[in-house]
């Protein structure tokens, strides 16, 4: 018993040394693969990349051109907004980042890291009955063993690659709170930049959107002469004078960017409301899917009339007709399922 609690507050090397330092022992600590802890970990995905770069021009663009191009006075809500909702946004996304959604049987081994291999021979599935065979150790019931981060994560939801970590029960809200800030501040970029390209064909007369427009109107009216028809407004980009078209590009980029965003976004949420309304976590989903297309190609497998049924209906629009093998349903069917695996795998995999 005190050998134990005296591991637990030891390092590796102390472990070898109280494991009595023989050969055997040193080699089965040695030969353990390594657990990641959290998306911080090496290598890093391209993604998290992405995601950088997108936060960086979308809040300089809106800092130096979008807000800067509205009127003066919306101008300090403008800032105020978008701040907070990017500022969220990043600590939200930082945080399910970097915390370690292991299982809490995980986080307290006395040896990191997992078994070398698992022997299929005598598991089907990493873990049975609760007992994970990599991490070697007992896990909670709705735990799964994550082949990218590998270790098993308490209430497995999915490995998201824009996070380069999973999320489980430990950081669930955290992504869903990174999806929710995410999405505000897409939509609004998204928005008020299309206001503001909208704005540069319909606002000359009046100046109600564009301020570079109602900066022209003030100085017609100053000067009695009418430079609203003849004059033309000047527009800035990152404070700095700049021709209409390069504003009205960057400007309608930021749109479609912004509106990209949205859209992968609203996705995300909705199918994570879908889940929550059905009470099942992305995993689930997909393994329940699996085992409805399992069934359904077991019920053609053992049904002959429909098989044939199946094939004269596939044949009879082919050339080759009368030379087709009469058998090929069945190995059809098991290329078929082997797809939608795959397929899963990969959505699975790209959430
Ligand atoms: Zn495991
Ligand atoms: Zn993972």
């Amino acid at each position: 018993m005190e050998l134990v609690i005296e591991a637990i507050i030891l390092d590796y090397d102390h472990l070898k040394i109280i494991l009595g330092g023989s050969e055997e022992s040193v080699t089965m600590l040695e030969s353990r693969l390594p657990s990641r802890t959290n998306g911080l970990n090496l290598p890093l995905h391209p993604l998290q990349f992405l995601v950088l770069f997108v936060l960086i021009y979308f809040g300089l663009i809106w800092n130096c051109v979008t807000v800067p191009a509205l009127p003066t006075v919306w101008q300090p809500a403008g800032y105020t907004i978008l701040a907070v909702i990017l500022i969220s946004h990043v600590i939200t996304y930082a945080v399910a980042t970097i915390i370690d959604p292991a299982d809490e049987m995980i986080s307290h081994r006395l040896v990191k890291g997992t078994s070398a291999s698992l022997d299929r021979s005598i598991h089907k599935h990493a873990i049975e009955n609760n007992f994970c065979y990599l991490c070697e150790c007992m896990v909670g019931d709705k735990s799964k063993h994550c082949s990218i981060c590998n270790k098993c994560v308490e209430v497995f939801d999915h490995h998201c690659v824009w996070l380069n970590n999973c999320v489980g029960r430990k950081n669930y809200r955290t992504f869903i709170a990174c999806l929710f800030t995410g999405l505000m501040g897409s939509i609004i970029i998204g928005s008020i930049n299309l206001m503001l390209f909208i704005a540069y064909f319909t606002d000359k007369n009046r100046g109600d959107i564009l301020q570079p427009y109602a900066e022209l109107l003030k100085t017609s009216t100053e000067s009695q002469v009418s430079t609203v028809t003849t004059g033309t407004a000047q527009f800035y980009l990152f404070f700095r004078p700049a021709p209409y078209e390069a504003f009205l590009a960057i400007v309608a980029l930021t749109t479609v960017m912004g509106f990209i965003a949205s859209g992968l976004l609203v996705h995300l949420l909705g199918f994570h409301v879908y889940l929550w309304f059905k009470k099942l976590t992305t995993y689930e989903l997909i393994i329940q899917e699996r085992e409805k297309a399992d069934l359904e190609a077991q019920r053609k497998a053992s049904n002959p009339s429909i098989q044939e049924r199946e094939e004269q209906a596939t044949t009879s629009t082919s050339c080759l007709k009368s030379v087709k093998p009469k058998r090929s349903i069945v190995p059809v069917s098991t290329t078929s399922m082997k797809e939608l695996q795959q397929k899963q795998k990969t959505e699975y995999s790209l959430v």
